[in-house]
């Protein structure tokens, strides 16, 4: 449908926030996402104000028949919050904080960023499990999962939701929780934006305040000896220990000293948050197994950690990302990974391996749609660079990786760490939680209304 066909007019005067489409001042940034890989040009981008203004957008959408696409903090690696030639319901402007210290909780506006929550909730000496960047959207990241720092400790951000506020295809405002909708919570809980516009969600918090934490890395050379140690010591350690298996190239500036700028290496990124009096002790193995060449692992405020390292990944960069769960790192697998993660074709790409334990295995698989949760690790493979020149580079690096790690995985991927892979790939993510998740897409959404997302299609 054309921009005149529309009454645009109509949907303008019913927003408090602010409609964009082509040609206006404004439109090109609403439009642009973090990935700089994705160039898409939506009809009309409707940035909402308020539930009020979502609720227009929907209605708005559904009576012209538009594909609709919802945004959160836009960081989707395939360009999930926005569309072409539809209808972006951006909630960039719904980004307000409230913590409720005697509660210890916290209701996030659907349009926050993670850092938006780490800050607020720092205050108070509290925080939310979520990723490991402060970037994010609070909106994707929670409703595909929300791997991160503090997964071994307190599980996935899912894990930690206690309630939704959600505006459905046909305009209705429901809330889901434990006693209301619960098969829409259900759902939520890693089925991403499937189900409706989330226009706020309210978290469990935990004390934390201080971590003793940042990254460990070690020359390239001794990565197959690192990555053998790493598979035992992280399913073992205690849940207070989390730490992600990174390959990298440490980028040439402070605060890395000079004779590692440029340098291919391994390395883990560890967040402890138990007791400051034992951290030192719990470190001594980690320190004892192989010295390290660098050591940044020390006391940090906890919203510090989140966003160490948003200044080597700011916006408009490209990516490429390649995903799956693993059970097992066999010996072989170690082999294949450092033959991939010592070439790494530029200094911002690098493969990560999250551990899923901890916390997050004592959720059973269909207790939340996340169904993987017998996972060991979550693995991503991102090919990044600033220079569009090195797309394809960057591309065939993540590829080929991928194809020769994906025979020793676990079959499906994390729904957040994939783009655009078809129907297949989003059923062997959900596994046996699929059926239900249609079943309620078929309720929710008969329609699929919000299919700009690794879609779950109705059953009906
Ligand atoms: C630099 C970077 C670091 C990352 N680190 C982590 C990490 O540590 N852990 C992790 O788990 N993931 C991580 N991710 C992946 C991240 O979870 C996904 O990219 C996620 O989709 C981002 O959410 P967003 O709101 O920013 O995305 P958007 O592009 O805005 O939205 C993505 C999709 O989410 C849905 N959506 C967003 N907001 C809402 C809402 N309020 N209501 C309903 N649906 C909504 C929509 O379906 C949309 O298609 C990272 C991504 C990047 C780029």
């Amino acid at each position: 449908m054309t921009e005149k066909e529309l009454n645009i007019s109509t949907l303008k005067a019913s927003l408090r926030g602010e409609l964009f489409q082509q040609g206006d001042e404004g439109y090109d940034a609403a439009r642009t996402v973090y990935n700089g890989m994705i160039d898409k040009r939506p009809v009309l981008i409707a940035r909402c104000a308020d539930v009020a203004d979502v609720i227009s957008a929907i209605n708005f959408g559904r009576e012209n028949d538009l594909l609709v696409s919802i945004r959160g903090g836009g960081h989707n690696a395939g360009g999930l919050g926005i569309c072409d030639d539809g209808l972006v319901i951006d909630l960039s402007l719904i980004r307000y904080t409230h913590v409720d210290p005697e509660a210890g909780t916290i209701r996030v506006g659907g349009g926050c960023t993670w850092g938006d929550v780490d800050h607020a909730t720092h205050a108070f000496g509290l925080a939310i499990p979520n990723g490991i960047m402060s970037t994010p959207g609070v909106g994707g990241l929670t409703l595909g999962g929300g791997l991160g720092h503090l997964t071994r400790k307190c599980g996935l951000a899912i894990d930690n939701l206690i309630a939704a506020d959600v505006v459905l295809a046909d305009g209705r405002l429901v809330t889901a929780d434990e006693r209301h909708h619960e098969d829409l919570f259900w759902a939520l809980r890693g089925g991403g934006g499937n189900f409706g516009v989330v226009t706020s969600f309210v978290f469990q918090a935990h004390p934390i305040h201080t971590d003793y934490a940042g990254p460990m890395l070690w020359d390239i050379d001794k990565a197959p000896e690192v990555m053998q140690w790493y598979r035992e010591f992280i399913t073992q350690a205690p849940d207070d220990l989390n730490g992600f298996f990174a390959f990298l190239v440490v980028p040439p500036g402070p605060p890395f000293p000079e004779h590692l700028h440029n340098k291919h290496m391994c390395g883990v990124v560890w967040c402890y948050t138990g007791p400051m009096e034992k951290a030192e002790e719990t470190f001594k193995s980690i320190r004892g197994f192989l010295t390290p060449a660098l050591d940044f692992v020390g006391p940090i405020p906890h919203p510090a950690l989140q966003s160490m390292f948003d200044p080597i990944y700011p916006p408009g960069l490209q990516w490429y990302w390649k995903a799956d769960f693993v059970n097992e790192l066999s010996d072989e697998a170690i082999r294949l990974h450092v033959k991939h993660g010592s070439q790494l074709p530029t200094m911002h790409s690098s493969m990560h391996l999250y551990p899923v334990n901890g916390a997050a295995h004592r959720v059973g698989k269909n207790d939340t749609a996340w169904s993987y949760r017998d996972a060991t690790w979550a693995e991503v493979i991102v090919g990044v660079d600033p220079d569009p020149a090195n797309k394809d580079r960057i591309v065939d690096w993540a590829r080929k990786y991928w194809d020769d790690l994906h025979p020793y995985s676990a079959g499906g991927a994390y729904v957040n760490f994939m783009m655009e892979e078809g129907e297949e790939r989003v059923k062997a993510s959900y596994r046996d939680n699929y059926e239900h998740l249609a079943a309620i897409k078929s309720k929710y959404d008969p329609a699929n209304f919000f299919r700009v997302n690794q879609n779950i299609k109705p059953t009906t």
